[in-house]
């Protein structure tokens, strides 16, 4: 599409935007501009509905949350304990009303996937499962600069099983002068490491350069070099389209408090591919809703493995944040994830095309987002060279809210505006906007 740097071209798009009703679905968070207080230092209704650019971190409450959340709360006072089969969504099934949503989000089989814990709980549970280091092969290989839970996970598993980290772990950084990693440099570095490798994990799409990794080919070579291929997609589900059966990863996991819209410290979702539902052998940390769901309540001895990820769980559903991500879901549904994905597109490669728009001869900014729509979700990581934090407060004041990130570098204030308009419920002319807001904070 031929873009046009105008506002009448932005509310255009958004005229004709088939998912233009979906914003209306959505609590958009109002920012209270100091000029716009009321006299009684209230604030809140003289507020100017902020640019929310921020659903990579925190997603926008459904409306419809609530009214979810409160039939669970009226048939927990109403039926107390028998709730857990009398509900109208009886809470010992809980974890089987997400999956459908979940599958479509993902690209897995309803059996492939559940909600449970937090995504780094989960992490540590199927690594204990898929990361099996042996004498000879042991190494882990993943993106450098990982998001830092991960690291600490990884670091812990290794340390777990009496290795050194620095001799297990395989970070792979981008070439020199480049900011993300190249598909092929990936392939070949798992290729280089597979007389010693265990696992491979990756981001989807990484938290700080939005770089979405070719899951399909980075999941073909670790499993040509013998290796389990597992990731996390805490950036990536409902943001791209994944297809996590067909790729044939061995695992994820994700949070579902970023572009899942589930609230926060939402339950966070798993999936195992189905080629090791019914693997017995694998070494599991469980629990008994992990245990076979005929037997679960007769409390004896001997575990017996749920099939499929079902099997993963330790412990029973948590009903009230389960009902907040089955209201997300349900939106999603609605909405579809090619859909999405379309308009996620333009979205973003409309704040590309503005931004590219911006005098930029004094470099001051570069995007580290890869510019191949292919290799990116909806967020923009714009690297600051200098004054990122004043420009970042600059956009702050005029009511965007997107997020900064201080890569630790001493030199002026150099840092990461990441900016994630999602398409759920931001808008065309949102982008416009801030891109205005952008250039006059540059000055
Ligand atoms: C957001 C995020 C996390 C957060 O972990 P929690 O266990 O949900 O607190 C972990 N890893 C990645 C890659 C993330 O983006």
């Amino acid at each position: 599409m031929q873009f046009e740097n105008t506002l009448a071209f932005a509310r255009k798009l958004d005229r004709i935007d088939p998912l233009k009703k979906f914003r209306s679905l959505f609590h958009i968070p109002k920012v209270n501009l100091p000029t716009a207080r009321l006299p009684d230092g209230q604030g809140q209704a003289g507020g100017k509905t902020a640019i929310y650019f921020t659903g990579n971190s925190l997603g926008l409450q459904p409306k419809s949350t609530k009214k979810f959340i409160v039939q669970e709360l009226t048939d927990w006072a109403e039926l107390g304990v028998e709730g857990h089969v009398h509900a109208r969504r009886p809470w010992l099934y809980y974890h089987k009303f997400t999956k459908k949503g979940l599958a479509l989000l993902t690209g897995a089989k309803p059996s492939e996937v559940v909600a449970m814990n937090h995504l780094t709980v989960n992490l540590h549970l199927l690594m204990i499962s898929f990361y099996r280091p042996t004498q000879t092969h042991f190494k882990i290989i993943t993106e450098a600069g990982a998001f830092s839970s991960d690291q600490y996970a990884f670091e812990s598993q290794v340390k777990f099983h009496n290795l050194n980290p620095d001799r297990a772990i395989i970070e792979l950084k981008p070439r020199k002068g480049e900011h993300t990693l190249r598909t092929e440099d990936i392939l070949a570095a798992i290729d280089q490491h597979k007389d010693q490798l265990a696992l491979v994990i990756f981001g989807g799409v990484q938290y700080y350069t939005g770089q979405f990794f070719d899951i399909k080919k980075i999941t073909r070579a670790g499993h040509a070099a013998g290796a389990i291929v597992g990731f996390d997609l805490a950036h990536a589900v409902g943001n791209v389209k994944l297809n996590l059966h067909n790729d044939n990863v061995d695992f994820a996991v994700w949070c579902s408090y970023k572009y899942l819209n589930a609230g926060p410290g939402a339950v966070a979702g798993t999936f195992v591919h189905e080629r090791h539902a019914k693997n017995v052998d694998l070494p599991r940390f469980v629990g008994w809703w992990g245990h076979h769901e005929q037997e679960r309540f007769r409390m004896k001895k001997s575990f017996i493995p749920m099939p499929g990820v079902d099997g993963w769980q330790l412990s029973n559903h948590p009903v009230l944040p389960g009902a907040a991500l089955l209201a997300s879901l349900d939106i999603f549904q609605q909405a579809g994830m090619k859909n999405l994905q379309a308009k996620s597109v333009l979205l973003t490669g409309y704040l590309e095309y503005l931004l590219g728009q911006i005098n930029n001869s004094e470099k001051k900014f570069v995007i580290l987002t890869p510019s191949d729509k292919k290799a990116r979700g909806c967020q923009l990581s714009i690297y600051m060279k200098q004054n990122g934090k004043k420009v970042f407060n600059a956009l702050t004041k005029a009511g965007v809210v997107a997020d900064w990130r201080d890569p630790g570098l001493p030199a002026r204030q150099a840092g990461v505006i990441r900016v994630a308009p999602a398409p759920l419920y931001n808008t065309f002319e949102e982008v416009y906007r801030f891109a205005g807001i952008f250039k006059k904070a540059l000055k």
